[in-house]
């Protein structure tokens, strides 16, 4: 089922204990759309400016993703982030964030993206992203990210976004925040009580530590993937996101939210979202081949099973 995704199509500037880099392609739909990219035919939707070019396009064309929902702003500045991550790379400092074309961004989906079964409403303001959802009312499955700045300052419209997709995708901490509860599986079920009844998912990321999987009454889990060097962590939740949206996707025409589809999803966001730390940006993923993936799941397999 073709995927579309909405949300921030970035210039990052980074800095890690290991390098650092000025001016780089990033943003959360980008780092979805390529992890998607694997498993189904992938439309990004989003606004750039004047600085976005072809060679920032062709990195998308090459994997075959859609980019003429990619709306140029004329006079406009692309979204540019710029972010710094000490020793513990679970937690990293925002130190620049320039919303440029995205200030008067009104999401309004061409024919393309709208024929989606699928749709990934990355991080940005929640009153979008039911802008968007409401483009897109006959979806056989919609995700949504957010974050701590939207918790703050716009809660009660992103409690009725989250309340109208099937799969809330969310950082630990953040989810803990939502809910106002300590334990990861109290926040998680009390967010699935606020919405309609019936079968609906949480997944909480907890960075170096995997991520967690939450039905009203399910529950699993994978580490991440073990790495001995961890270069640039920008962006794996949003390609752990795409990985596992991805293969939804593709697997799941029939049942989108069956257990054992949600968690082999959660392996192939797992796997995809290994590989884009282990260099700066979308370095990694834009060279990724899908047997790389496979191997890291039959290897995430056997180290988390036992009897
Ligand atoms: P992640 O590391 O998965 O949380 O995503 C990092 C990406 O999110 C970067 O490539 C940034 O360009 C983008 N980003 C950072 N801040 C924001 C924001 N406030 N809204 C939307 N995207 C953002």
């Amino acid at each position: 089922m073709p995927v579309t995704v909405v949300g921030s199509i970035a210039f990052d500037a980074v800095k890690t204990p290991f390098g650092e880099r000025e001016r780089m392609l990033g943003g959360a739909a980008v780092h979805f759309a390529l992890a998607a990219s694997f498993f189904d035919e992938v439309r990004i939707v989003g606004p750039v400016g004047d600085d976005f070019g072809e060679a920032e396009l062709d990195v998308l064309r090459r994997h075959n993703i859609d980019v003429s929902g990619i709306e140029h702003v004329h006079g406009g500045k692309t979204f540019f982030w710029r972010g710094e991550y000490g020793w513990d790379l679970n937690s990293r400092e925002t130190l620049d964030t320039q919303l440029g074309v995205f200030e008067n961004f009104q999401p309004k989906l061409g024919p393309v993206a709208k024929q989606s079964d699928v749709v990934f409403l990355a991080n940005i303001q929640p009153d979008l992203q039911r802008a968007v959802r409401a483009q897109l009312p006959d979806t056989r499955f919609a995700a949504l990210d957010s974050m701590n700045l939207w918790i703050d300052v716009a809660r009660d419209s992103l409690v009725a976004a989250i309340n109208e997709v099937d799969c809330l995708i969310l950082n630990d901490a953040e989810l803990r925040q939502l809910a106002q509860k300590p334990s990861l599986v109290g926040a998680a079920r009390e967010v699935l009580s606020w919405g309609p009844p019936g079968h609906r998912a949480v997944v909480a990321k907890l960075g170096e530590y995997g991520a967690a999987l939450i039905t009203a009454d399910g529950y699993f889990s994978l580490p991440a993937f073990p790495l001995e060097t961890v270069v640039d962590p920008t962006g794996a939740g949003d390609c752990f996101a795409g990985g596992f949206v991805g293969y939804i996707a593709a697997q799941g025409r029939d049942k989108p939210l069956a257990p054992t589809l949600l968690r082999r999803a959660m392996a192939y966001g797992t796997a995809i979202a290994s590989f884009n730390v282990q260099e700066f940006g979308t370095e990694r993923v834009a060279r990724l081949r899908m047997d790389e993936i496979d191997e890291r799941v039959v290897d995430l397999r056997r180290m988390t099973a036992f009897s």
